[in-house]
């Protein structure tokens, strides 16, 4: 064996998988059962007090998803990682570990249309107060802070401009005022961006979007930096303090750079109870083994494409941080230098009528409300995604009414140029 540690695309392959001990198979089964059979009482007593490690309930844990999770940890460089039901369901799992009622986070103004009405309307419910900061001006973040913050939360890539954040900057105020830094890394993927790198203490994922990168099955991700110390003045309590619900036991105490992954799963996909399916984890799981190869011809499309728009006359701006002469280009060229993203908006001279105009007239684009297909997708933001926000609030989070959005695909991007060509040629 060579000491050589494996590289990125070894371990989007190889990570977290072994052919499997009782039969050989060297996929990973779908292992599709709800529950595991104890080998004796005393196994199965120290399993429920987290004395030992192993399988009880696919609520809990299930050896298909936690093929899945080393998988995404190894590739996202973190120590753990738990794997959920969907994007919305990482971001739920991992406040409910930091925020009491009445508890306040610093969330950027730029993101996906639906972490922005989950954090303004069914957190508030929750008692989770979120308070947005501008993502271009680092300073916004640093007036936000109160001594009710409890964590700060950006997109490594942001929706719906595909503009490149500044996580070093931001991850600084971040430890200035002793709270967490987690990073919605979806639209980048760790191929693009490893935000652990730039110092990220948790990274969430939607596994729908590039990881699973086949437009067919829901999934998040939630990968624990192992970083932080959340013993500090009793700051978060439910990883400091003694679990009622475990014997009093501390997890930070007890499980050291990994405990946030384990208070995710011990604490809030048990109780909560998003677990991902077994068979969405194998499809998600064969989805990663291409993603080096994927993510390099989404970019590379994009920026074709971009280019394409750039010079097109019916067409105002685009905002592609890949473009030379984008406001983002010197982030990107820092944070993604293999490319910035498949995922980025252009606006139309024609404004709201002529963006739905365009959706209406493509054909090899689909019209729909995702991003991070192997197919070309479109949609304007204004009448959907975003539609729930005033204009102020759509122009802020950068979908006021005459920008189309674009997830490039993987097709020939000659096709994809020419059905933009066709459609906007009216
Ligand atoms: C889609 C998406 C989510 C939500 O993920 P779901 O899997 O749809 O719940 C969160 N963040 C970003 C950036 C997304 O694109």
């Amino acid at each position: 064996m060579s000491d050589r540690l494996p590289g990125f695309s070894t371990l989007a392959v190889h990570a977290g998988a072994q052919p499997d001990p009782t039969t050989g198979a060297r996929a990973t089964p779908i292992y599709q059962t709800t529950s595991f059979v104890f080998n004796d009482a005393d196994h199965a007593a120290s399993l429920f007090g987290l004395q030992a490690f192993g399988n009880i309930y696919t609520r809990i844990g299930n050896p298909t998803n936690a093929v899945l999770e080393e998988r995404v940890a190894a590739l996202e460089g973190g120590t753990a990682a738990l794997a959920v039901a969907s994007g919305h369901a990482a971001q739920v799992v991992v406040l409910q570990q930091l925020l009491q009622p009445g508890d306040e986070f610093i969330a950027a103004r730029k993101l996906y249309g639906g972490s922005i009405n989950q954090f303004t309307h069914a957190f508030k419910s929750f008692g989770w107060n979120v308070v947005w900061a501008d993502p271009d001006d680092i300073a916004s973040f640093e007036r936000a802070v109160t001594p009710r913050t409890k964590a700060i939360f950006i997109e490594s890539i942001a929706n719906p401009a595909g503009s490149i954040t500044d996580i070093e900057a931001i991850s600084t105020v971040a430890r200035k005022a002793g709270v967490p830094l987690i990073v919605d890394n979806t639209l980048a993927s760790p191929y693009l961006i490893r935000p652990i790198d730039h110092g990220a203490d948790i990274v969430v994922h939607s596994l729908t979007k590039f990881l699973g990168g086949h437009g067919n099955s829901l999934g998040g991700i939630i990968v624990d930096a192992g970083t932080f110390d959340w013993s500090t003045g009793g700051k978060y309590p439910m990883l400091s303090e003694p679990r009622p619900e475990y014997h009093g036991i501390r997890l930070q105490e007890t499980f050291g750079n990994f405990a946030f992954a384990i208070a995710c799963r011990v604490l809030g996909l048990r109780d909560l109870g998003p677990a991902l399916s077994p068979f969405n984890a194998f499809m998600i799981l064969t989805g990663i083994e291409t993603l080096p190869l994927r993510m390099q011809k989404h970019c590379d499309n994009a920026k074709a494409v971009a280019e394409f728009l750039a010079g097109h006359p019916a067409v105002a701006s685009v905002s592609y941080a890949g473009l030379p002469s984008d406001k983002y280009n010197q982030l990107a060229r820092k944070y993604a230098p293999k490319g910035a993203g498949a995922v980025f908006t252009f606006s139309l001279k024609g404004g709201y009528d002529a963006g739905v105009s365009l959706v209406s007239k493509l054909q090899l684009f689909s019209h729909l409300a995702n991003v991070g297909d192997t197919r070309s997708l479109v949609i304007h933001p204004a009448s959907t995604t975003h539609s729930q926000l005033d204009d102020a609030a759509k122009i802020k989070s950068g979908a006021g009414p005459d920008v189309v959005r674009l997830s490039v695909g993987i097709e020939d991007k000659e096709d994809l140029i020419a059905d933009l060509e066709q459609a906007l040629a009216g």
